[in-house]
């Protein structure tokens, strides 16, 4: 089951093109990144899906229900978006109560909602504090408890993360992963990495189109492949092929980089890396790091170029 699904969706700003026929699968439950140049069109995708913007054509199919309507998807969806901004005057408070009345939360749940997202994102201690005193990593962790305000089946979250110090970003992403099978996240960010950490599935997004979607684990073929980062040498590929004759051996021309594939039960990664580095340490060759598939940015840009 999905929570959002777009099928062949077009959007076009006048006679500007930003969605040129984009397909998505969301499965419930999932942390879903969206990821793309600037202008493939995911701020667009997140807002068509959300009803803030009609769709030219196409459908969304939002929580199996169809596309938004108040009726339907009040409280159920949420959408924090890009560089959103709160009135600086507000208390932190009272802000989280207007936002919740307006997600349709019934007044005796609110400030129990409002208590329990100030405690997720640590600014309890900031409750009474006007908006305007906040640093700007508080103002983010404030705008992200009120897309979480009534625990709505499905957030969108257009680049949570920007303009945050490492130590805020971190603070985050853990904030995140706490809600992992609780709630269906998508979230739109430029930082492939931090993406590869939170997310379970991801969307390529060039101009208007979906270019891949699938799981990390599949984009970065964590199952199936090991790459060695290695110090300058002959990579000893014969003798590798030998002992590993069911597999596919790709060492880099500078012999830094040692790549092998695999199919079959991914468990057996443990028995290849055994038998790679007995042969290379046996020929003298120094191995500086070992990583299991590549990486999210590797695999965007090699599907994107
Ligand atoms: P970024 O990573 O820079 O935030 P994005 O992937 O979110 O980009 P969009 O903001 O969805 O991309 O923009 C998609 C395309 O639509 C771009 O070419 C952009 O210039 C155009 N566009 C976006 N909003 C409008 C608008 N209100 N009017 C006209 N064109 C727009």
């Amino acid at each position: 089951m999905n929570a959002l699904e777009l099928h062949d969706v077009v959007k076009y700003y006048g006679r500007h093109q930003a969605l040129a026929g984009l397909d998505l699968q969301v499965p419930v439950g999932s942390i879903f990144g969206l990821v793309g140049s600037n202008g493939a069109g995911k701020t667009t995708a997140m807002a068509v899906s959300a009803g803030l913007l009609q769709a030219t054509s196409g459908k969304i199919n939002l929580l199996g229900q169809g596309p938004f309507t108040p009726a339907t998807h009040t409280g159920r969806i949420s959408l924090l978006p890009q560089d959103s901004r709160m009135p600086l005057h507000s208390h932190v408070d009272e802000l989280l109560m207007f936002y919740g009345r307006l997600q349709g939360l019934a007044e005796g749940a609110l400030q129990e909602s409002v208590d329990n997202v100030l405690d997720w994102v640590h600014l309890q201690d900031r409750r009474n504090s006007a908006v305007r005193t906040l640093s700007h990593g508080m103002m983010r962790r404030l705008t992200i408890a009120q897309a979480f305000l009534g625990h709505p089946e499905l957030v969108l979250l257009d680049e949570p993360m920007s303009g945050l110090d490492p130590r805020e970003a971190s603070r985050v992403r853990h904030i995140l992963l706490r809600r992992r099978g609780m709630q269906t996240i998508v979230i739109s960010s430029h930082n492939l990495h931090e993406l590869e950490t939170l997310c379970d599935r991801a969307a390529f997004i060039e101009h208007g189109k979906l270019v891949r979607q699938d799981t990390i684990d599949s984009i970065t073929r964590r199952g199936h492949s090991v790459t060695y980062k290695l110090l300058p040498g002959n990579i000893p590929i014969p003798a590798l092929q030998k002992a590993l004759p069911d597999t596919t051996i790709e060492g880099s021309t500078d012999g830094t980089i040692l790549t092998i594939k695999f199919q079959g039960d991914p468990d057996e990664i443990t028995r290849i890396n055994a038998k790679v580095l007995e042969i290379l340490l046996h020929s003298g060759i120094g191995v500086i790091e070992i990583r299991r598939g590549s990486d999210l940015e590797s695999e965007y840009l090699a599907a994107t170029s």
